[in-house]
Order: structure tokens, then C-alpha cells, then sequence
């Protein structure tokens, strides 16, 4: 099954066609995109039941995110081994986890405010948790998981490193919109292999990341059950696992993203994000009453 946010309502996506599901099933199902998480396996067995009509051709304006208002945002630290060398870093023996504030989660084709720094890349799969998952072992994980989709990790660098340890790595990667979705949801059955897709990035055309899901450190069922030791995880929560080698920071000379750029990401067999970034009308000093 394939799920869209379209303009704010529960989708099922079959080809170029959809289900509005509120309206197919007399309102037995909401149109609210993140209930849908709570009574997934449900959803799964009355859709499969169902025939897509022709859905109207939507502007991808009216695409939202899969996951719009997640409980918990968890992402991954150093994930590809690739991407830990080119920022000088040893492998971690367990993975190293921190959040996205939800406030951060923005759509598919959203036009993204740029605030003041240094605001880079980060191409990522993201999994979409299915139902309650506490104490989970590896083996279980992947029924644990909804689906698949496409995320970037936007990260403002500057206030992301400032020094001292612990690093803002949490609020540097949570500005409106540095959490991205979509454009779809997949379930994991309809990937050949959900643990081996190609990802990446392009940033005015040019290829920035390319990688495979198949050289994550720690694969989704062992970051599933990592996470699931520690603390329960919610449906419609979300896992960001991580960015392969590529980023614009470590760069010579760096490639950080600028108003007017338009930044391509995509996981084979689920699909494609484009977005555009606008800089903020001012600084954040002023906006806070210090000097212009
Ligand atoms: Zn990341």
C-alpha cells in the first residue's frame, strides 16, 4: 500500500490514481492523515479490498507530509560508515541518536525559509512506526514499521557544532521545515528488498549524495529494536536513519544551500522531493529585539 497526504486528507495511492478514504469508506476511516497510524492494520485490510478511482490531478503544492504531526522524531548520528570518515569521526558501537522537534516536519514540495548560518543537506530514509513498539527484538522489527518514506535532515551547521559538548545537534536540525516528508508512504512489502534501496541528493541538477540503504551501520530492525530498549515508540513516530557521504559541509570549497537553489532527494521505489529555499526577511538577532 501506498498512502499520500493530499491536501490534508488520507490518500491511498494505486499508479496515477487514489482513494480519498474518508469518502470510500462512508467515513469509517478519517480523513486525518496521522490517525490513520493508530488503526493501521485496519487500513491495510479494508484497501487492499478497494479500487482506485481516478483521483484529480493535484498541484504538488497540496502534497503534506506522510507523517504530519508525529509524537516523537527520532534520527540517527553517523549511520554510513562513508559519511563518518569525511567528518573524521570513529564508528559508534551503538547508534547515536537525537531528535527533530516535530514543529519541524514540512511536505514533499515545500518552499523552505533558510534561516541565518550555514544550512546543509542531508538525503535520508525514514521509516513511519506501524504500531506500539517497546522491547522489540531485531527479528520482529520490520512488523513494526508502517512504511517507508523519503526525508532530508536539513542541519544549520553553525549552531549544530557550537562548541561546548553536548552540541544543539537537536534545535540546529529542528527550523520550520528542516524535516521534510514524502512524497509518499510505502509498506515494506512493496520494495524488492526495503533493507537495499539507492538514495540520494541533487542540488541544482548536480548528484551531491548516492548511497544504499544496504551499507547503513545499523539497518532499520536493529535501529527499531535499539530504540524500543530504551523507550516506547508510538505509531506514526518517526526514524530518520541517517545520511551516506556527500554533505555539503566537509566540502572544499563548501556547498551550503542558498536562496533560489532547488534541492532533488529520492529513495528508489518510493519516490522523489523537490525543493526551493527563500532566505529570512531578517536576521534572527533582530527578530529576537537585538541590533539589526
Ligand atoms: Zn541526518
Amino acid at each position: 500500500m501506498r498512502i499520500m497526504n493530499l491536501a490534508d486528507r488520507l490518500t491511498v495511492v494505486a499508479g496515477d490514481r487514489g482513494i480519498d478514504v474518508e469518502a470510500a469508506s462512508g467515513g469509517a476511516f478519517s480523513s486525518d492523515v496521522q490517525a490513520a497510524y493508530g488503526r493501521w492494520d485496519e487500513l491495510r485490510r479494508w484497501a487492499a479490498s478497494q479500487s482506485a478511482s481516478d483521483m484529480e490531478a493535484a498541484p504538488e503544492s497540496r502534497v503534506g507530509s506522510p507523517s504530519p504531526r508525529p509524537s516523537q522524531v527520532f534520527a540517527v548520528g553517523l549511520n554510513y560508515k562513508e559519511h563518518a570518515a569525511e567528518g573524521g569521526i570513529d564508528l559508534p558501537a551503538s547508534p547515536m541518536i537525537f531528535t527533530k522537534f516535530p514543529a519541524s516536519v514540512a511536505g514533499p514540495f515545500d518552499t523552505i525559509t533558510l534561516p541565518p548560518g550555514s544550512v546543509d543537506f542531508e538525503a535520508e530514509l525514514v521509516v513511519v512506526i506501524g504500531r506500539r513498539a517497546y522491547e522489540v527484538a531485531q527479528s520482529d522489527a520490520w512488523s513494526y514499521v508502517a512504511g517507508l518514506t523519503v526525508g532530508q535532515d536539513l542541519s544549520e551547521r553553525e549552531l549544530q557544532l557550537q562548541p561546548p559538548a553536548p552540541q544543539q545537534f537537536s534545535l540546529a536540525k529542528s527550523y520550520p521545515g528542516f524535516a521534510p516528508l514524502g512524497p509518499v508512504l510505502v509498506t515494506p512489502d512493496e520494495l524488492d528488498d526495503p533493507d537495499d534501496l539507492e538514495l540520494g541528493c541533487l542540488l541544482n541538477g548536480e548528484q551531491m549524495q548516492q548511497a544504499r540503504t544496504s551499507e547503513m551501520i545499523f539497518p532499520v530492525p536493529r535501529l527499531v529494536a535499539y530504540l524500543s530498549s530504551i523507550l516506547p515508540l508510538f505509531p506514526g513516530d518517526l526514524i530518520f536513519t541517517g545520511t551516506p557521504s556527500g554533505i555539503g559541509w566537509v566540502r572544499d570549497p563548501k556547498r551550503l544551500l542558498g536562496e533560489g537553489d532547488e534541492l532533488v532527494t529520492y529513495v528508489e521505489g518510493i519516490g522523489t522531493m523537490r525543493h526551493s529555499f527563500r532566505a529570512a526577511r531578517r536576521p534572527v538577532a533582530a527578530a529576537l529585539g537585538g541590533r539589526e
